[in-house]
């Protein structure tokens, strides 16, 4: 999708120079139990206690921001005021060209409230289907943000490129990656071996950007 505008991928604000975290306690501010093991093992190597928001009783806030990286801020900032120590949140979803980058931040709103994903997707083809457009174009997203207490934080966003396929392949992985295929290879994430598709996936990218600026030894 190289004629799109392309996102700025880490922000930092304030300093021109990231801050770093030296270990320590850090808040997960997930309240879904797979993304926060998957977020504690990433992060487990760097000496840093992790310990989830649901743990110290925080709240789970409203996604009210408009755009992925203003949701992870909300929820990384909440949790930093809320517990004094420094909080990483994420926010993710799917973003298909045709139809302007829609799901996008409302990816899991798509799926109802049982989460039925198989809904969510047949949604999405009935969508190109009807603007009978052959752009097939889709692009994972993953915001991150880490928040300090004093108010600094640190912003990634990683994403993977691919198309759309249909009908739904594979029984891997979960949300739309049945439908997924990403850009370079003939099968899907949902027929992917999960840890190829964890090594390449919008959620390593961003994690690749986090721990290289923000965590390990100090530059
Ligand atoms: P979040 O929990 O608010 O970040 O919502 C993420 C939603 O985006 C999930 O419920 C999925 O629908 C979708 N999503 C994010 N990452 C992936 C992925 O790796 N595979 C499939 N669907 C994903």
């Amino acid at each position: 999708m190289a004629d799109r505008p392309q996102p700025a991928r880490h922000h930092s604000e304030e300093t021109a120079t990231p801050r770093r975290l030296a270990g320590g306690r850090l808040v997960i501010a997930s309240h879904n139990p797979g993304k926060r093991d998957e977020i504690a093992a990433l992060i487990a190597p760097f000496g840093i206690d992790a310990v989830s928001a649901e743990t110290l009783g925080l709240a789970e806030p409203v996604e009210t921001g408009a755009t992925f990286i203003a949701n992870a801020r909300l929820k990384a900032e909440l949790a930093a005021q809320a517990s004094g120590f420094p909080a990483l949140a994420d926010d993710s979803g799917l973003a298909v060209s045709a139809l302007g980058g829609q799901p996008g931040i409302y990816s899991a709103r798509w799926a109802g409230p049982d989460r039925d994903f198989g809904r969510a997707m047949r949604r999405i083809a009935e969508a190109l289907d009807y603007l009978e457009t052959e752009d097939r174009r889709a692009r994972f997203i993953c915001a991150l943000a880490l928040a300090w207490p004093d108010g600094h934080i640190e912003r990634f966003e990683g994403s993977v490129e691919g198309v759309l396929v249909w009908p739904p392949r594979g029984t891997n992985g979960f949300g739309y990656d049945p439908v997924f295929q990403p850009a370079g290879f003939d099968i899907t994430f949902g027929e992917m071996e999960p840890a190829r598709k964890h090594a390449m996936s919008h959620r390593a990218d961003a994690f690749r950007q986090l721990v290289a600026t923000c965590f390990g030894s100090s530059g």
